[in-house]
């Protein structure tokens, strides 16, 4: 019963992955374990993912993972660099990995946008200056498409493990 249910989230989690146009080669070829992996190597999260119910309403858009300014940052998954700059005084980098926009600030890369990055290898480095953070975290978030904040903690634990209902 438990394994049954185990391999039809994973199938879910698959589904999720192919939501994207592009070949999902890459990733369907992966156990299926976590999709993602921590982009800071041997942190822990500070601070959980609270979507809010609304878009309009209050909330963290992604979670926060303990870091200091200068830490390596690695690419949780494979994607291209989407962005790289300032946006409202605060420095972020942006990679798309299919349909998905995952967001680290503060962060600054040399890397310009449209180079490929790897799941796993360096990307970015945290930067300093974040009023979010207080120079003691990296927020990083995951925006599918053009719409809602997903929770980026789904794609890095086993969802067989966090979501399986206990019968
Ligand atoms: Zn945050």
């Amino acid at each position: 019963m438990r394994r049954a249910a185990a391999f039809a989230l994973c199938s879910a989690l698959m589904a999720a992955w192919s939501w994207g146009k592009a070949s999902i080669s890459a990733q369907a070829g992966e156990s299926c374990t976590a999709g993602m992996v921590m982009p800071v190597q041997g942190s822990e999260i500070v601070a959980r993912f609270d979507g809010p119910y609304q878009a309009w309403m209050a909330g963290h858009r992604g979670i926060d993972i303990r870091a200091q300014k200068g830490d390596e940052l690695i690419a949780p998954a494979t994607g291209i660099i989407s962005h790289a700059g300032t946006v409202a005084g605060k420095s972020t980098v942006s990679i798309r990995v299919r349909s998905f926009t995952l967001t680290f600030e503060p962060a600054q890369t040399a890397l310009p946008v449209g180079t490929p990055v790897l799941r796993g290898k360096p990307f970015a480095k945290v930067a300093g200056g974040s009023d979010h953070c207080n120079d003691a975290c990296v927020h990083w978030s995951i925006k599918r498409g053009k719409g809602a904040y997903e929770d980026p903690e789904r794609w890095l634990t086993p969802q067989s493990i966090r979501l399986v209902p206990v019968a």
